[in-house]
């Protein structure tokens, strides 16, 4: 299989790049950004895409923070142009340890070692670990365009099948996770090692002093057309005692909560029985590795 024909341009910087998209999109072509091609070359290959012009930003990664990695108080901030496997080899600390933790789920080593957190969070597939730990730790999405900077909360990033809030014409810079998580998880099921995952389930719990739980967050991929955070889930935590019998009836509001749709990796029955146990397991792991 073979990506439709299209024309190819070489950004310098991010000045260039969003120069470049916001040109040929006001000439009427239908232009897209192009960082590790991990997700963008498949789905181009199956003619899922057809854009008329790719923008290389290989090159933007010899520009100041655009791969790294750094962490500053209470905040993590990652370049967009950061690969899945900077993050996986990286000491980030306990309080973001999950995030290279999650990395070994994220397809095999050459996907990790060329695809980016940014090309990741831009293409917005409900079960991505990027998406789903975006929601999980508070991301912060920085995104450049024609008008200017914004910054777009993960909350209001992924709102549909692989739709996001980042425009055609906009490059995104970096991500900062602003919410730090000593007890986190993220665990997931796929049918083959390194296939994206049918159900994933990532948790964080914020105990307090006298052992009891303060609250906690769950977010899921694969049981939405994006991922999603569970409040009814999250509202079973608040207050209750850290245990199996919790986490189980937590992994039940969570199942409960969903309405997963069923496809060739599994039925929605399927998806919700994944869910229940899923969520349990992340939150046990969770809870036991906290004290990293
Ligand atoms: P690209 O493919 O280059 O681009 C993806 C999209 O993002 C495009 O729309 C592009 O225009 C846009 N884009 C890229 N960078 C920017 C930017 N800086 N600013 C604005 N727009 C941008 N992913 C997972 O999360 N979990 C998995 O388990 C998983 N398994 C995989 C298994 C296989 C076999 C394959 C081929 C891929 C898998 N992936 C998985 C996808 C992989 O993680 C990709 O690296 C990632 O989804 C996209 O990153 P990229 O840099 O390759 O982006």
């Amino acid at each position: 299989m073979k990506p439709a024909a299209f024309a190819y341009h070489r950004a310098h910087d991010v000045a260039d790049a969003v120069g470049l998209l916001s040109d040929l999109a006001a000439r009427g072509r239908e232009p897209k950004a192009i960082a590790g091609g991990q997700s963008l070359m498949p789905m181009m290959s199956f003619r899922l895409a057809r854009p008329s012009d790719l923008v290389d930003l290989g090159r933007l990664r010899d520009q100041p923070g655009m791969t790294e990695i750094a962490h500053t108080g209470s905040t993590l901030r990652l370049g967009a142009m950061t690969t899945h496997r900077q993050v996986e080899l990286a000491r980030l600390g306990p309080d973001f340890a999950v995030l290279a933790e999650a990395m070994r789920y994220v397809g095999h080593l050459p996907i990790r070692s060329r695809g980016t957190v940014g090309g990741s969070l831009v293409h917005g597939d409900a079960t991505a670990e990027w998406c789903m730990l975006a929601l999980l730790l508070d991301a912060v999405i920085v995104a450049e365009g024609p008008n200017g900077r914004r910054e777009i909360p993960a909350g209001e990033m992924f709102y549909g099948f692989y739709a996001t809030a980042v425009e055609a014409d906009e490059v995104v810079t970096e991500v900062r996770f602003t919410r730090a998580a000593p007890k986190a998880a993220l665990t997931e099921f796929s049918r083959r090692a390194g296939d994206f995952a049918t159900v994933a389930a990532a948790v964080t719990l914020e105990p307090r002093a006298d052992g009891s739980l303060e609250g906690g967050r769950v977010v899921l991929g694969g049981v939405a057309p994006a991922p999603l955070r569970v409040p009814e889930a999250e509202a079973v935590l608040a207050g209750g005692a850290p245990g199996p019998e919790l986490f189980a009836a937590c992994g039940r509001a969570a199942a409960e909560a969903i309405d997963p749709r069923g496809d060739a990796q599994g039925s929605a029955d399927y998806r919700r029985a994944l869910t229940r146990t899923l969520v349990a397991r992340s939150l046990g792991q969770a809870w036991e590795r906290g004290d990293r």
